[in-house]
C-alpha cells in the first residue's frame, strides 16, 4: 500500500506514519486489501489513508495477543515495568511528532495535543510502577490446619475500543494498565484517529514489545459495528473496555454479556457546573472557560449544564461572554489558535440541532450561534446560550461541542435536583466558600467524580469512572485500574 496523499506536516521520526495494521509483529493490509480515508477536521480534506479491516480480520488479531499472552503473562514483572518505562521514554522523545499526527487528525490546536501527549504519559509512568505491586492476601484460617489465600491473575487477552477525541491518552490509560498486568491487548482505534494510535504501537515494538503484545485493527466507521462485534464475542478474548458514547456502551454490553466478559464502560458526561453567590468568581470563571473550550467541548467531563446562583448570575455572564470573545477559532496548526474544529461534520449537526431546539423553548444565543465565516473545515463559534430550561436537548443530552448553556437558581435544595435530573453521572462541579456547603454537594451529588473549586480532575492516580448511564469501572488510580485486568483465585491448603 503506498501514501497516495501529500502530508501536509513534516515530522522529525516520518517512520511513525503508518498506513497498516499491526499483527503478530507486522504491517499488514485488511484481507479485502481495503483503505479508508483519514480527514483533517481543520481542512475537511483526505490526508491519509488507513488499512478497512473488517470481522474477517479479526481471529487473526485475538489468536496472535492470544499466544503471545502465554508467554508474557509469565515473566517477570520488572521486565513489564521495564517494557513500559522504555515506551514512556520513546513517547516522550517523540511527543512534538505524536502531537502533530493528534493535531491534524481531531482539530486540536498543537499546544492541546501536547498537552495530551504529557497527561497521557502520566499513564505509562504510574503503571510502570504498579507493574510490580500486584498483591494477593492471606486470611486468618477459619480451621487451625487450614490456610486460605488469594492470588491475582491477568485475565488474558483484553479488547480495547477507544473514542477519538483524546486518542492518546485512552490507549494509555488502558494499555498501560493492561500491559501492567500482564495482559495482551487488541485496539480498535476510532476511524478518525488510527494514525496517532499506530504510531504508539510502533513505539511500544520499537520498547520491546514482543509481537502479539499489542495488535491493532484499524477500520473505517462502516465496518465498525461488525468489527467491534466480533472482537467482543471472541471466545478468546477475556475483558473488553470501551470507551465513548452511551449509546455504543449499551450495544458492547449486550455483545459481552453473551460470553459473560468482564467489561469496562466509560460513556457520556452531561456534566453540571455550578457557581454559588459566594464563590471567588475568577477562579470558576477561568477554570470554566479551560474546561469548557479545550477541545471545542468535545471532552466527556466538559461541563454541559453551567447553574449559576441569582445573585451573581449578571456578573458571571458577563465575565464569560468577555473571555469566550477572547477565543481564536483557527486550524490546530495554527500558533494562535486556541479553540480548532469540532472532529466530525456529526458533531456540527449536534450542536445546530441543539441550538435551534434551545431558541424554540425560549433560550438566548448571546455570543456565538453559527459557523465562522470563511474557514473550510468543521468549525463553530464558540456560543453561550442563556435562559436555560429543563425540558431544552442540551439538558437532556450530552452536547459534545462548543455550546455553554447558562440556567439560573436560588437554593442549593434546588440546584442539586438540577443537577442531578439526567441519567449520566460522570463528573459534577461546584464553586462555593462554605465549608459545610462543600461536603454536603460532595455527598449529594449524583456523579463518580466531583471538582470542588476546580475544572482538571482527571490524573493518572485518581480513579476515573462514572456511575448511571455513564458506565461502571474505573480506569486509572492504585487498586482499581490494573485490578480490572486481573482475576481473583483463591486458593485454599489444609496442612497434614
Ligand atoms: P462512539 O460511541 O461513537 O465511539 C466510541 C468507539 O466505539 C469508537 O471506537 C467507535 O468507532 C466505536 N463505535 C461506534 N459505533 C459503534 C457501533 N455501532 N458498534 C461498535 N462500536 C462502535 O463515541 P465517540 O463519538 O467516538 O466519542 C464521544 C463519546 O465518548 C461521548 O459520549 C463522550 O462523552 C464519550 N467519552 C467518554 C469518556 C469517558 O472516559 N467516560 C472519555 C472520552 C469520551
Amino acid at each position: 500500500m503506498e501514501w497516495e496523499y501529500e502530508i501536509p506536516f513534516k515530522l522529525k521520526d516520518p517512520s511513525l506514519l503508518r498506513q497498516r495494521s499491526y499483527v503478530d509483529g507486522e504491517w499488514v493490509d485488511a484481507q479485502s486489501g481495503k483503505c479508508f480515508d483519514v480527514i483533517d477536521p481543520g481542512t475537511g480534506k483526505h490526508w491519509a489513508s488507513v488499512a478497512d479491516n473488517d470481522p474477517s480480520d479479526v481471529n487473526a488479531a485475538v489468536e496472535s495477543s492470544y499466544a503471545a499472552f502465554q508467554t508474557y503473562r509469565r515473566i517477570n514483572p520488572k521486565i513489564r515495568a521495564k517494557l513500559l518505562l522504555r515506551w514512556n521514554d520513546l513517547i516522550t522523545e517523540a511527543k512534538e511528532d505524536i502531537a502533530r499526527i493528534v493535531t491534524y487528525e481531531t482539530g486540536k490546536p498543537l499546544a492541546e495535543s501536547l498537552a495530551e501527549v504529557d497527561y497521557a504519559l502520566g499513564f505509562t509512568w504510574f503503571f510502570t510502577g504498579e507493574a510490580e505491586r500486584i498483591h494477593g492476601t492471606v486470611s486468618v484460617p477459619s480451621a487451625p490446619n487450614r490456610r486460605n489465600f488469594t492470588v491475582k491473575q491477568p485475565i488474558g487477552v483484553a479488547v480495547a475500543l477507544v473514542p477519538w477525541n483524546f486518542p492518546v491518552a485512552m490507549i494509555l490509560r488502558k494499555a498501560g494498565a493492561a500491559l501492567a498486568a500482564g495482559c495482551t491487548m487488541v485496539i480498535k482505534p476510532s476511524p478518525e484517529t488510527p494514525l496517532s494510535v499506530l504510531a504508539l504501537v510502533h513505539l511500544a515494538s520499537r520498547a520491546g514489545f514482543e509481537k502479539g503484545v499489542l495488535n491493532v485493527l484499524t477500520t473505517s466507521l462502516e465496518n465498525t459495528p461488525a468489527l467491534s462485534e466480533a472482537l467482543c464475542k471472541h471466545p478468546l478474548v477475556s475483558k473488553v473496555t470501551f470507551t465513548g458514547s452511551t449509546k455504543v456502551g449499551k450495544l458492547i454490553a449486550r455483545h459481552c454479556s453473551e460470553g459473560l466478559k468482564k467489561v469496562t464502560l466509560e460513556l457520556g458526561g452531561n456534566c453540571p457546573f455550578l457557581i454559588f453567590d459566594d464563590a471567588n468568581l475568577k477562579q470558576s470563571v477561568d477554570a470554566l472557560i479551560a474546561l469548557k473550550w479545550r477541545h471545542a467541548g468535545q471532552a466527556c467531563i466538559t461541563a454541559n449544564r453551567v447553574y449559576i446562583q441569582k445573585g451573581v448570575f449578571g456578573q458571571v455572564e458577563q465575565m464569560l461572554i468577555d473571555e469566550t470573545r477572547k477565543i481564536k477559532v483557527g486550524h490546530g496548526i495554527e500558533t494562535e489558535t486556541t479553540m480548532g474544529p469540532v472532529t466530525t461534520p456529526r458533531g456540527i449537526e449536534k450542536v445546530e440541532c441543539q441550538i435551534k431546539d434551545a431558541q424554540k423553548h425560549g433560550g438566548t444565543v448571546l455570543t456565538g450561534g453559527k459557523k465562522p465565516y470563511g474557514l473550510p473545515g468543521y468549525f463553530f463559534e464558540p456560543t453561550i446560550i442563556s435562559n436555560m430550561k429543563p425540558e431544552m436537548l442540551i439538558s437532556r443530552e450530552e452536547t459534545f461541542g462548543p455550546i455553554l448553556s447558562l440556567y439560573k437558581f436560588e437554593t442549593e435544595d434546588e440546584v442539586v435536583d438540577l443537577a442531578n435530573k439526567t441519567s449520566m453521572g460522570l463528573a459534577s462541579y461546584f464553586f462555593t466558600k462554605d465549608v459545610d456547603r462543600t461536603w454536603r454537594l460532595l455527598e449529594n451529588l449524583e456523579a463518580g467524580m466531583v471538582g470542588m473549586n476546580t475544572g482538571p480532575m482527571s490524573a493518572a492516580e485518581s480513579p476515573f469512572g462514572g456511575i448511571k448511564e455513564s458506565g461502571y469501572g474505573k480506569e486509572s488510580g492504585k487498586d482499581v485500574a490494573v485490578d480490572a485486568y486481573l482475576i481473583t483465585k483463591t486458593g485454599t491448603m489444609t496442612l497434614e
